[in-house]
């Protein structure tokens, strides 16, 4: 809220505010040097999702334990021609440096929707987010996907890094993608230009087709990652963007709740690492549904980062289970937040975080 011409006792609650703020963070940032466990010693993997370039510094100040979602997106959006293999090496090469030895891992292009290059004749659709988007697009146009690919492999050859597709629905757009990382992997060997051979190539559990497939989808991808933005908005059929929608948009519903709780069984059974890499994942409280339900690796907004590890080291997993198991048998999303609120209430002001 941008307030024009404040009254005296507006500035003076704002300037409160900020104090606060300030203080706050001094205490999050008292946990930077501290490791990432909980109050009962359970080790969580705190990593970053960097969007552009500039988020890399602060990833790194705040301790990222390697990058869950690198959004590769702005490398071809706003501008007017896509992006060479040789540029897309070397962004990749330079956040993997960053992060060194920390693992990253990139999501390939997320177009469409609302985001399509001045350089990409796309048409106009009725329904954007149930169209010609992600990997349905790269799959068309090998002539985008395929540089992209290369450039993965070429970055990968002495850097940990992992590849993940976004939007699956279902289990061909893996292994087709699969064959066109194998053949270029082939082409980089016959050509003498250094890069992995392979890289693991995991998929976005990001719409319910996603979920109700996991088990499937397992045998072909090397590890999950749940984009809950997607997953909240195709599950509840409510647009993301859509601010008179918005609180109805919530992660919290136990049509999602259930999804989430299915994706880690399914990657336990199947030894299939998994993490979470959506907004979600930032929200302190959805932070106890997610440790309850038994993820352990989080990528989280940069400026989260801090406050995130001094709350989690605050909370016994204990506690976030027992949350868990009543969140999953609530009927309202209302429900949900209210079992979280009470879990964290012995462990945490939530007042004073502004909760
Ligand atoms: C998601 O959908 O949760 C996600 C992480 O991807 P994006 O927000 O880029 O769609
Ligand atoms: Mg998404």
């Amino acid at each position: 809220t941008v307030i024009i011409t404040p009254t005296r006792d507006e500035l003076a609650a704002a300037r409160l505010k900020v104090t606060k703020r300030q203080k706050l963070e001094l205490t999050f940032e008292g946990v930077l040097s501290e490791p990432s466990v909980t109050l009962d010693g359970t080790a969580i993997r705190l990593q970053a999702n960097v969007d552009l370039p500039e988020e890399i510094d602060l990833a790194v100040r705040h301790g990222a334990q390697g990058v869950g979602l690198l959004r590769t997106e702005f490398l071809v959006t706003g501008k007017t021609h896509l992006p060479t293999e040789d540029e897309q090496t070397d962004y990749f090469r330079r956040v993997a440096s960053a992060f060194a030895p920390n693992p990253i891992t990139i999501r390939t292009f997320d177009l469409g929707g609302d985001k399509f290059p001045a350089a990409f004749e796309a048409a106009n659709e009725a329904n954007p987010f149930l169209g010609w988007r992600s990997i349905r697009v790269c799959l068309d146009h090998e002539e985008l996907f395929r540089p992209q690919l290369r450039a993965l492999l070429r970055a990968a050859r002495d850097r940990p890094i992992r590849a993940m597709i976004p939007l699956v629905t279902n289990l061909e757009e893996v292994t087709r993608t699969r064959v066109l990382l194998n053949e270029e992997a082939a082409s980089l060997a016959a050509e003498g230009i250094p890069a992995a051979a392979s890289i693991p190539l995991g998929v976005m559990v990001e719409t319910p087709a996603a979920v109700i497939l996991a088990d499937q989808l397992a045998s072909v991808s090397d590890f999950f990652s749940v984009g809950t933005n997607d997953l909240t908005q195709y599950t509840l059929a409510v647009d993301r963007g859509n601010a008179r929608l918005a609180p109805r948009f919530t992660p919290h519903d136990p049509a999602v709740v259930r999804q989430l709780a299915r994706i880690v069984t399914v990657a336990h059974e199947t030894d299939t690492p998994v993490s979470v890499c959506g907004e979600m994942a930032s929200d302190p409280l959805t932070l106890v549904l997610l440790l309850g339900i038994g993820y352990r690796e989080l990528s989280v907004s940069p400026p989260t980062l801090l406050m995130l590890k001094w709350i989690l080291r605050s909370l016994p997993v204990a506690a976030c289970e027992a949350a868990a198991t009543e969140a999953l048998s609530a009927v309202s999303a209302k429900a949900v937040a209210e079992i979280l609120r009470q879990a964290v209430t012995p462990y945490l002001d939530l007042p004073q975080l502004g909760l």
